[in-house]
């Protein structure tokens, strides 16, 4: 396959992707001619449309400030695009093509009515008040709401945009078009949120760890000790579900260090850190003194501190490829027995490729953290019914849908001869049901 026009260093994310996916879907397309046939590969690498518009805004020094806002609409063959905004430095079109083409696949495997998209600013959310948070997300809305839709295109968060930003974009959203639709999802509750959007990616991740290593016939997770990176809306609510079940977390880290605390960390602490102060987990030593804490400059070369703590499980829950073959590797050595993926492709190929070889149980983000995108279209549900599920109905739904994709994800690796793959399967599963949706719309 050839990629003209493309901008190769920012792109290298996307192909990194991309050529994972094609390595592991190779069986089916050998074993079904329709796939070429059809032209189904190059037509799925290459989006639908990439809206690329200058956002523009006034900080609190009435100083003009200029960003780049993206919509990559990927492919809608299962139903609207949809797919998070990400605000923060390092968003450019090649990392958002790397977002919307794994969100394809992800939001395939939910067996929900989802296409893919992903979308964002290299605007860094970090230092702004509230007000230019607002003045921002207002900017970014006036671009943004010609092209999207309750039937359309229904974007979310991701990192840097929580329910704060969801808030301020639907808010002018309201203004623009004077409609009141469930156009984004992770609204706060008041107006048109799910109960559980917050906690669906981490507890899905959980609850997906939960049914494979129950699939694998390895012990569960109550009384094991559990590693996760990163001290974000994932991270916070992985560590919140591991703690419910008697799991002992024993780290977390954000981009400025990593924090080690070997009695189980305090998530009430943390989130009072991270979610109400917008602070850094240094601050956990002011309450805590004793506990190992880590800054990034002193991480191990071509690593990350977290994955040197021995574990039963490992959650990378921050960013992509944030667990290295160094990491791999100590991981491994230290008796890991499974690796879930919160954040989007957190290892990177090589790390993959030593979990897999070496038989840990290993669960790709695209199945494993699809519990957010699954919630999602709960809440996209319930805002066209008018109806508000409650706490307990959303969780049982979201627990049956993270079985249900484990169980379809196994099954497919056993089907295609790569049993006990999760990536396999996950790639081959998920490209199964859009292409055939492909096929069936024609060309
Ligand atoms: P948040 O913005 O809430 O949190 C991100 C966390 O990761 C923060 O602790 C941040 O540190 C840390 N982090 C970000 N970049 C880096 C970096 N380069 N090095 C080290 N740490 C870093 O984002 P989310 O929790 O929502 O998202 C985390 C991951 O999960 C992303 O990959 C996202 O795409 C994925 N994801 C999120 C979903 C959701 O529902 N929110 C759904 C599915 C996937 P700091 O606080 O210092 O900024």
């Amino acid at each position: 396959m050839k990629f003209e026009n493309s901008n190769c260093a920012e792109d290298s994310i996307f192909f990194q992707a991309m050529e994972e996916v094609i390595y592991s879907i190779s069986p089916l397309l050998e074993s079904d001619p329709k796939y070429k046939r059809y032209a189904i590969l190059e037509r799925l690498v290459v989006p639908d449309r990439v809206i690329k518009f200058q956002v523009t805004w006034l900080d609190d020094n009435n100083k003009i400030q200029v960003n780049t806002g993206y919509r990559v609409q990927f492919n809608n063959a299962l139903g609207p695009y949809k797919g998070g905004l990400r605000f923060h430095p390092t968003v450019n079109e090649g990392v958002l093509k790397f977002l919307g083409f794994e969100q394809i696949l992800k939001n395939s495997l939910t067996g929900l009515p989802i296409g893919g998209a992903k979308g964002g600013s290299d605007f860094n959310p970090k230092g702004k008040s509230d007000f230019e948070i607002m003045k921002f997300c207002s900017a970014f809305m006036t671009e943004l709401h010609k092209y999207i839709g309750p039937r359309i295109d229904v974007p979310a968060g991701d990192i840097g945009v929580g329910s704060r930003e969801i808030g301020y974009l639907f808010g002018e959203y309201k203004k623009i078009t004077s409609s009141y639709d469930g156009v984004l999802t992770g609204k706060p509750y008041m107006f048109g949120g799910s109960l559980m959007r917050p906690e669906a990616t981490g507890y899905g991740l959980v609850y997906f760890t939960q049914a494979m290593l129950e699939h694998e016939k390895k012990d569960p997770l109550t009384g094991k000790v559990c590693t996760v990176s990163g001290a974000g809306n994932v991270a916070i609510h992985t560590i919140e579900k591991l703690q419910e079940i008697g799991a002992i977390v024993v780290t977390c880290s954000d981009s400025e260090g990593m924090l080690y605390d070997s009695r189980g960390v305090d998530l009430k602490l943390i989130k009072e850190i991270k979610l109400e102060r917008r602070g850094t987990l240094k601050e956990y030593l002011e309450v805590y003194k004793d506990v190992n804490y880590i800054p990034v400059a002193d991480y191990p070369d071509g690593g990350h501190s977290v994955w040197t703590i021995p574990c039963y499980a490992a959650f990378p829950c921050a960013t992509q490829n944030e667990l290295t073959e160094v990491d791999a590797k100590n991981l491994i050595a230290n008796g890991c027995v499974s690796v879930s993926e919160g954040a989007n492709m957190p290892s990177t190929p090589k790390a993959t490729e030593l979990f897999l070889t070496n038989k840990i149980c290993f669960a790709p983000a695209k199945a494993a953290n699809a519990g957010g995108v699954a919630v999602s279209e709960f809440e996209m549900s319930q805002n066209a019914s008018m109806q508000k599920w409650s706490f307990d109905m959303v969780d049982e739904r979201l627990k049956e849908t993270m079985t249900q994709i484990c169980k379809r994800v196994a099954l497919t690796a056993k089907d295609y001869g790569v049993e006990g793959n999760y990536v396999d399967g996950a790639n081959i599963a998920g490209f199964k049901r859009v292409a055939d949706a492909m096929i069936t719309e024609g060309i």
